[in-house]
């Protein structure tokens, strides 16, 4: 049986900092100290005040850099820009590398493309039979319900569609959705995402799951959101009451650091796994933000304090204009690598990149498979330690040894 409190337990040298990262803090009303209690706590109050001009970001946020204030210019003309005033509280204004700053602020480094950037990364588009609805894995579709995100991140890879900004003029039709998987027997699993599908009414969000839920073949629903990270306090308990009714229902959340882990935050997921649906996180490797193995590190026990299992870290799509934001696969292994068996399995996510083009996730680790032969294995644990598996007698390798890849054999996008 292995037994993990028997590995040497050293003491980090980075301890302090990593204690730091872990604290739950509560954001308070901050620059909103005269609006009362009632109306801090309604999200639609939060929604309605969202900060989403650069005077109003400058009023609050002297300390734009120039970058910044060229970008906010922009703001919902050619870049989305919303900030609920409960996550803008977050931001340290006296940092110009606060993390939180390079997720929601936009700046002007947006507007430059470099040639391998593409508006739809991922190949979303060209596996959609239907509008709003892709179907690029065997067993599962993805519907985009709607385009409004409670704030709208900086690198995100629908960036094309979100909010409008660049007039992608997108219309969910829910009606052919449903009839598509409705048609589609091999369909099992579908994730509703957007946009954030939470923005939506309570009574909007039931109509579109229960009708999913007459399907008959359909197993499984899945929810992708960013809102109880950007707006806790739509976690209500009414939410929870309807969203229950729809088991098995799970939901993806997306956090990329541990200072977005407040108290509120921790409230929020609670409710929701009191209401018996099994929480998981999907994180961006993002520049300035989380490429760090500390921070990951934090951020990654964190989440399992709030009951959430780390369970994606994406390297950063190849989206138009996130050049400042991405960070290397180099880095990203290097962080994998820190975190598997130096801290608990559950912890540890899977390190993906999205294929550019519409490949789809493809898993990515630290070799940690030296040498396969039809007779042994050879691995290396964590601590870099080299072990012989002898293979049984049915092991020979399922696949050729790697070898160089034609430039002619790669997929272009
Ligand atoms: S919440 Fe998700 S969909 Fe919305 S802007 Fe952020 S990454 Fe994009």
């Amino acid at each position: 049986m292995h037994n993990e409190t028997s590995e040497s337990a050293e003491e980090p040298p980075s301890s302090t900092v990593l204690d730091k990262l872990k604290q739950f803090r509560s954001v308070g009303r901050g620059f909103w100290q005269d609006i009362q209690e009632s109306s801090w706590n309604d999200w639609r109050w939060q929604l309605k005040n969202r900060i989403t001009s650069v005077d109003q970001l400058q009023r609050l946020m002297p300390t734009l850099t120039p970058e910044e204030f060229a970008g906010a210019t922009l703001a919902n003309n050619k870049l989305a820009m919303a900030i609920t005033p409960y996550f803008f509280n977050l931001i340290d204004p006296a940092d110009e590398n606060c993390p939180i700053r390079w997720q929601v602020i936009p700046r002007i480094q947006e507007t430059h493309n470099a040639p391998w950037e593409m508006s739809d990364p991922c190949g979303e588009d060209s596996h959609s039979p239907i509008p709003g609805l892709v179907h690029r894995y065997p067993d599962r579709v993805l519907l985009l319900v709607t385009d409004r995100c409670a704030a709208y991140c900086r690198y995100c890879t629908r960036s094309r569609l979100v909010s409008n900004a660049s007039g992608y003029d997108f219309h969910p039709e829910f009606d052919r959705q449903i009839e598509y998987v409705r048609n589609h027997s091999e369909v099992r699993d579908v994730l509703l995402s957007g946009g954030d599908p939470l923005l939506f009414s309570d009574d909007k969000l039931e109509n579109l799951l229960k009708r999913l839920r007459e399907i008959p073949h359909l197993e499984f629903l899945r929810i992708g959101t960013r809102i109880p990270i950007f707006l806790p306090q739509r976690i209500t308990p009414e939410l929870c009451a309807m969203l229950r009714k729809y088991h098995p229902l799970f939901i993806s959340v997306h956090s990329n650091h541990p200072r977005e882990l407040t108290i509120e935050v921790r409230e929020s997921l609670g409710r929701l796994a009191d209401a018996g649906i099994p929480l998981g996180n999907q994180s961006v490797l993002l520049r300035h933000v989380n490429d760090d193995p500390v921070i990951m590190k934090a951020h990654v026990q964190k989440l399992l304090m709030c009951r959430v299992r780390p369970y994606y870290i994406y390297q950063c799509d190849l989206i138009s204009g996130s050049a400042h934001l991405r960070t290397s696969v180099r880095k990203g292994l290097q962080i994998m690598e820190e975190l598997r068996g130096h801290t608990t399995g559950y912890a540890v996510p899977q390190y993906v990149i999205d294929a550019p083009g519409g490949g789809g996730k493809v898993p990515i680790n630290p070799d940690y498979v030296l040498e396969r032969d039809s007779e042994k294995v050879i691995v290396r644990n964590y601590e870099g330690k080299v072990f012989e598996y002898p293979e049984a007698v049915d092991g020979t390798p399922l696949v050729e040894p790697p070898k160089e890849v034609e430039e002619s054999e790669l997929v272009q996008s």
